[in-house]
This record gives C-alpha cells, sequence and structure tokens, in this order.
C-alpha cells in the first residue's frame, strides 16, 4: 500500500511510520518537532515516544507493547558513527525500558525512505515480513522464511524484495521468544540487549526490510559538509580514536584481566588464566580485514577467520565483552571454539553476554552438584552445542533459556544470580573496578556498562584508583569525554545524537553538530542538561512500570564475596559503603531516598511528563 507523508524537514524526514501488525495496515504521523527539539533523537526521542505510547504496566509480552526503531538527526549524514539505530521497547527480560543500539545502515536507509523512526505494534496471525520502499509498505507471507538464520534471511529479502534493500530480523532464538534474543542486520550488527528480537517474534514479524531512494537533507549544505571536514580531521582521526580501528575491544582483555575485573568461571574469580590466549594479540593473528559501519571513519570492526574441528568459521567480533562472558565466564580459553559460539550467536539471533552469562552458570551449577548440564568450565565439545540447544529450546536448552535470574530461582541458588534488574551483567566485575558497582545498579536498563563507564579512568588511564570510592558518584552523573570518565547524563546526550561509544565526542563538539540542526548555539551546561533530562525521563518510565530497586547481586559488593585470588583479591566495596554510595547517588540526582526525582529537579531540566 502507498501511504501519505509529511513534507521533508532538515536532517529530520519529519514522519513517523506505524505498522499495525495485527491488521496489517500502516499510518504516516508527523514526528512530534517539540519533542524533537527538546529530546533530540535516539534516546531521548525515543523515551517520550515510550512514555507517549507504552500502554501503563503493560505486559511486556502484549501485542499492544510496541517496538520502536529510532533514527538521530545526522542518520543518513556524513558525519561519522552517528548512522546507528536505538531499537526501544519495555523489555520483557526486565520489564523496564530497554534502549539498545546498533550500527550498520538500517537507520540511514529508513531516513532514505522517509521516516525518522518506524513504530510496531500488534501481532500477526502468522509468521510476516515486512518490505519498505519509500511509501510502498507490504506485508508478505513469512512462513518460507522460518528457522532461518540472520545471514539466511538478510540474503532472502535481497532476493525476493530489492537487492539494495537493508533487512533488520530474527533469527531462530526470536522465533521460539528467547527473552535474550537479538535484531540483526548487515549481519554481523546485534541491537543485542534486552530481548527486542523476542518481541519481533512475539509479533510474528520475521523481518523489516526497507529500501529508500531519497536523501536527507542539511540545511546550508557548503557550510555543513565543511565544518563536518573540519571536525572529522580534529577530532575524529585522531589518536584518541584510533585504538578502536586498530585493535578494537579486543585490547580491553589484557587490561581488565590485569585489574582483576575480569569476570571469571560464572563470576567466582577476576583473573583468568587463559586470557591470554583470546586477547587481541592473539585476534589480531586471525584477523583478515577491517570493516566499518555506513559513514564511520573509525572503521573498528574486525573481521576474523580460523576453523574450528575443521570448518571453516568467519565473521566480524568477537568483541571484549563477547570475549568476557563467552570465554572467561565459561572458563573458555579456546580462540577457535570462541570463533565458534560468536558465529552461532550471531546466526541464532541471540546476545553473547547473556548467552554466556548462562552457560558459565550452567558449568558453575554442574561444577558445584547443583544441577548436571553435562557441561563444566573449559569443556569446549559441549559448550560450542549449547547456543543451538538454547536458541531451540531443546535439551538442557529447554532449561537454560530461562535466563539466569529465572534457572537460579529453579533452583533456589539466588546467590549465583549475576544480573542487575533481570539483564545479565557485562564484562567488568566491580570488584576490580568499584564504580562499576553503582554504574550497574543504577543503569537505566539494568546490568548494563553503556551508561556510564568508570572502568575508563580506573583501568585504561588509571587516573582514579579501581579500588575506591571516593570521587566517584559525581563522575557516574556528570563525566564526559573531556574529563575522561563516561557518566550517564552525557552517554544519555550521545546516544541521542547517536554517535557511537567509540568516537570520544565531548559535549562542545556535540554543540558545534547540533547547530547545524537548530541553528542555534548550545553552551556544554546546556548540552549536559539535555542528557539529564532524558535520564530523568527514563527515570520516570521506569517508575511507572514499578523498576526494582538499585541494587546488585551480593557477592560484588558485600566484604563475603571478595575474592581469594588475582588482583582483586581481598577487594569489596563493603555493604555500609554501597549502600551510603547509592544515597549519594540519588542526592547528588535530586531525587529523594527511594530514588524518585523531585518536582524541582524535573522542572528545572525541563521534563514535561510526571508520574
Ligand atoms: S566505531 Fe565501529 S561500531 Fe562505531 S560506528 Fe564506527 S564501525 Fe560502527
Amino acid at each position: 500500500m502507498a501511504i501519505e507523508r509529511e513534507v521533508i524537514l532538515d536532517f529530520y524526514t519529519g514522519n513517523v511510520l506505524w505498522i499495525d501488525m495485527s491488521t496489517k495496515s500502516t499510518r504516516v504521523e508527523p514526528l512530534n518537532m517539540e519533542w524533537a527539539e527538546r529530546y533530540i533523537g535516539g534516546k531521548g526521542l525515543l523515551f517520550r515516544y515510550m512514555w507517549e505510547y507504552v500502554p501503563p504496566k503493560v505486559d511486556p509480552w502484549a501485542p499492544e507493547n510496541p517496538v520502536f526503531l529510532m533514527s538521530g538527526p545526522f542518520a543518513g549524514t556524513n558525519v561519522s558513527t552517528a548512522s546507528r539505530l536505538v531499537v526501544g521497547a519495555k523489555s520483557p527480560a526486565t520489564n523496564i525500558l530497554n534502549d539498545s543500539y546498533v550500527g550498520g545502515s538500517f537507520a540511514p536507509e529508513m531516513k532514505f525512505a522517509g521516516y525518522d523512526a518506524i513504530i510496531v505494534t500488534g501481532k500477526a496471525d502468522e509468521l510476516t515480513v515486512v518490505t519498505i520502499r519509500d511509501d510502498v509498505v507490504e506485508f508478505r507471507p513469512g512462513k518460507r522464511y522460518a528457522g532461518l538464520p540472520t545471514s539466511e534471511i538478510e540474503s532472502a529479502m535481497r532476493n525476493d524484495f530489492d537487492k539494495d534493500c537493508k533487512t533488520l530480523s530474527i533469527g531462530p532464538a526470536g522465533e521460539t521468544l528467547l527473552p535474550w534474543a537479538c535484531l540483526s542486520t548487515d549481519q554481523y550488527h546485534k541491537a543485542g540487549r534486552g530481548g527486542h528480537g523476542a518481541l519481533f517474534g512475539s509479533k510474528n514479524l520475521k523481518a523489516i526490510a526497507v529500501h529508500g531512494t531519497g536523501s536527507v537533507t542539511v540545511g546550508d549544505a557548503p557550510a555543513f559538509l565543511a565544518d563536518m571536514k573540519r571536525i572529522h580531521d580534529e577530532f575524529v582521526l585522531t589518536d584518541d580514536n584510533l585504538w578502536a580501528h586498530e585493535e578494537g575491544t579486543p585490547v580491553l582483555v589484557d587490561l581488565v584481566n590485569g585489574a582483576g575485573a575480569l569476570p571469571t568461571n560464572n563470576w567466582s574469580a577476576g583473573f583468568f588464566e587463559g586470557a591470554k590466549n583470546i586477547n587481541s594479540e592473539s585476534f589480531q593473528k586471525i584477523r583478515l580485514k577491517k570493516r566499518a559501519c555506513y559513514q564511520c571513519a573509525i572503521a573498528c570492526r574486525n573481521f576474523h577467520g580460523t576453523t574450528f574441528k575443521g570448518e571453516e568459521v568467519r565473521g566480524e567480533g568477537p568483541e571484549y565483552e563477547t570475549i568476557a562472558l563467552l570465554g572467561a565466564n565459561c572458563g573458555i580459553g579456546d580462540i577457535d571454539a570462541l570463533m565458534k559460539t560468536n558465529e552461532l550467536c550471531d546466526e541464532l539471533g541471540m546476545d553473547t553476554i547473556s548467552t554466556g552469562a548462562v552457560i558459565g552458570l550452567a558449568m558453575d551449577m554442574t561444577e558445584k552438584g547443583i544441577a548436571d548440564f553435562g557441561v563444566r568450565f573449559g569443556e569446549v565439545d559441549a559448550y560450542a552445542k549449547l547456543p543451538t540447544l538454547i536458541a531451540n529450546k531443546e535439551g538442557v536448552g529447554a532449561e537454560l533459556a530461562l535466563g539466569v535470574r529465572a534457572l537460579c530461582k529453579k533452583y533456589n541458588v539466588p546467590e549465583l544470580s549475576m544480573e542487575a534488574k533481570g539483564m545479565e551483567m557485562p564484562g567488568y566485575d566491580p570488584r576490580g573496578s568499584f564504580g562499576m558497582s553503582i554504574a550497574y545498579s543504577t543503569s537505566d536498563r539494568g546490568g548494563c556498562h553503556m551508561r556510564t563507564y568508570p572502568v575508563g579512568d580506573e583501568i585504561l588511564s588509571g587516573d582514579m584508583p579501581n579500588d575506591t570510592m571516593d570521587g566517584k558518584v559525581e563522575r557516574i552523573l556528570d563525566g564526559n569525554a573531556a574529563n575522561g570518565f563516561i557518566g550517564q547524563n552525557f552517554s544519555s546526550i550521545k546516544f541521542c545524537g547517536i554517535w557511537c561509544d567509540f568516537w570520544a565526542v565531548t559535549p562542545e563538539q556535540i554543540s558545534q553538530m547540533l547547530k547545524h540542526v537548530w541553528n542555534k548555539e548550545f553552551s556544554e551546561a546546556e548540552i549536559m542538561q539535555m542528557g539529564e533530562r532524558v535520564w530523568n525521563l527514563g527515570r520516570l518510565f521506569n517508575l511507572r512500570e514499578g523498576v526494582e530497586p538499585d541494587t546488585l547481586p551480593k557477592a560484588l559488593y558485600a566484604e563475603s564475596g571478595a575474592h581469594t585470588s588475582g588482583p582483586s583479591a581481598g577487594k569489596s566495596i563493603g555493604e555500609a559503603q554501597f549502600a551510603t554510595s547509592t544515597q549519594n547517588y540519588y542526592s547528588f540526582r535530586g531525587w529523594d531516598e527511594n530514588g524518585v526525582p523531585s518536582e524541582a529537579k524535573l522542572a528545572e531540566l525541563g521534563v514535561d511528563v510526571r508520574l
């Protein structure tokens, strides 16, 4: 069906495409430009749309729970790293908001087709594929694509729909509603966390394929292009960002391991002897080439090739978090086996962090005699079979597909449940990076390292000691790339952009770019306040949905949980300090002792909704 669209604006298309899977109908509404001015795009605009259109207390699995695909104002332009997509929804894994970011080239294609955002609601009566070519949106029977891995559904869309289309799809894990199934695009790029793939599956939506023939207008194009060239030369192609191109995230393995913060054997240690076999040096030996997302000058993606049991394994990644959770946390120091499980997770469409967490837990429970999942730390053969069993919910995979929290509950071992708010935690043990304790406990989507990154100062630069909370809580709020410690407010405005984590962009540089969008100057304080506004809006959403208390597994902060060996041996934040730090965090935020933002704070920030 062809649909009516509004006029095209500079940087924004001005259109939101609504897709109702139940009625197989679509409509286009104008982008709310008042919200866009207040919340910019990406994370901020997503949260404002979620506040408005997610029915309060909705069951995440219900057809009424929308999935939002949101771009930023610079997607489709030549601003480096900013053509990313954010996928948002109320998560079936955590029951709170989840915003998950993915590179590749889906977001620019969506804008070339004429949409800043796509919002999917309802549930189709059978597996369905949605195709979009500019203003023509079609619902196609998807039964023939059932069970296809992510690479094959993408090539099927190129064959059956449009050879130049970009596809956002689920693999078998999304079809079986695995709570940590992810969305995949350009084969290796994943909106990994929070189960958005499971939500596509719950709507019987196998894939959205889009091809746009339009463009993004940028106002005064010569001035914009000249300024972006200057910004690229001065701020992107610099030593600060070169590490991402030359080594990428595997460079973190030795650094984090050296600090005793590498989750090992289901978080029972912070140092992994076998890390030397899965570190950056090891991956560089099997690197075949570098790749990049749309219009990214950094090009951090490593394409590797090896063999596992005589079969060729080739693909992008694994990134550090995968190495940490699918590798060290499972006691796996075999680079070929790790490449294989990473490939399986990619093709099955499942998050590698959560998969590694649950496999590590299965190994731990087997070692301790709590249950027998037929796999122990470091055992390669059984390990390499598990992603397929979990995605298809077969054999022991049927139980493991419950996820870490539900599995620990079933076997009454809450002390082994290494998650925050139901989200399995990524690759930094707070016992070797104290700041990560409050980073995880206060993250707006559960256990996550991408909202604030104390690791930057505590381990990478070493500017702050990793075994004290002194001066950390303020920085968790307010840190930015200019002072070397990414804070929650700054990451919030950065993800409105949506600039990639791997560009160490500063508030000043963000201001220089946003000036072209809104034709006005923003001070650094205003930029940071925009981020704080977004963070508080997210908090209101989570409070509305009944968010759990901000805490962590006790082992990660209590004195009794300290490691007994390795660089972080004997170190713990301590129960009293963890509690004090949480209250200090609330106080710095202008929230009450229960973590509720005050009216004065919301008014000061210009948040335009209330509980
Ligand atoms: S730095 Fe890497 S992940 Fe980020 S946009 Fe560029 S290629 Fe993609």
